[in-house]
């Protein structure tokens, strides 16, 4: 059976989408058949994958609100082993669009209930809002993988998040689970990342990545190019981690 991530964390700019393309791509690469699903109107995630999102027919958005299948959204092996479904600005207004709709909470799971047989894994990035399209990524997910990147303000909305994933345990999806966090753009010539890593270990009671994401500038570039970072630079630091978080994250789903 596989398994189905979402990436979430109502902070902007933390390192989720770039945790979503590559964590993705690494599992992928390992050999597990993935589909990356773009639920961020920002379509990022999409672009970074090689996904034109202003040429995409088919999105997040036809899924939610046409009743069209989910097959037909699917670009399919954009990677040897990788599948997208991907999104764009049209997202934007499924929000306003869903008001009124009969379990808005459950369309991405009853439409992901078709494919979800089909993969290993299913990774979902999500908005920087405890959205209702957040919601419906985490009623789809088995688990929530929060990155938190190495700065001051980093436990900051952690509490509101943890408090959104215990409502949707209780009454939308009791199976979900919080995966862990993964710390990003780690850097290690400053004390304020190690203190933030330090500080975050002290005062949370989760399950904690042992992979660190440190700040390398091959990740931030690798997007304009429409490359996940094991083909835009396979060397490179940001390489080598995503790969041993994707094998961290395999590991515990066989615990
Ligand atoms: P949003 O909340 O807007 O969706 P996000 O949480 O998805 O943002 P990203 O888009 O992944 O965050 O990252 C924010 C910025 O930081 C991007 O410009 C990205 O390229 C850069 N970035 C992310 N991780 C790293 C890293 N490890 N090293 C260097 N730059 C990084
Ligand atoms: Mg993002």
């Amino acid at each position: 059976m596989g398994r189905i991530i979402a990436i979430a964390n109502q902070k902007g700019g933390v390192g989720k989408t770039t945790t979503a393309i590559n964590l993705s791509a690494s599992l992928a690469s390992l050999g597990k058949k993935v589909l990356a699903i773009d639920m961020d109107p920002q379509g990022n995630m999409s672009s970074g994958l090689g996904v034109d999102k202003n040429e995409v027919e088919k999105t997040v958005y036809d899924l939610i609100i046409g009743n069209i299948g989910i097959e037909e959204c699917i670009y399919e092996e954009v990677i040897e082993n990788l599948d997208v479904l991907p999104s764009n600005i049209d997202l934007s207004a499924a929000e306003i669009e869903l008001i009124g709709v009969d379990n808005k909470e459950y369309i991405l799971r009853d439409k992901v209930n078709k494919v979800k047989e089909k993969y290993d894994f299913i990774i979902i990035d999500c908005p920087p809002a405890l959205s209702m399209l957040t919601i419906n990524a985490m009623t789809t997910s088995d688990s929530v993988l929060v990155p938190i990147q190495c700065e001051y303000y980093a436990l900051e909305g952690l509490s509101q998040l943890i408090h959104t994933i215990e409502l949707v345990q209780e009454r939308l999806n009791p199976e979900l689970e919080i995966e862990g966090v993964v710390f990003t753009m780690y850097d290690a010539r400053t004390n304020l990342s190690l203190q933030v890593v330090e500080n975050v270990k002290d005062n949370l009671n989760q399950n904690i990545y042992k992979t660190i994401i440190p700040r390398n500038v091959r990740l931030a570039e690798a997007p304009s190019y429409g490359m996940p970072i094991n083909l835009y630079d396979p060397k490179s630091k940001g390489t080598e981690s995503y790969l041993l978080l994707a094998e961290e994250v395999i590991n515990k789903g066989e615990e």
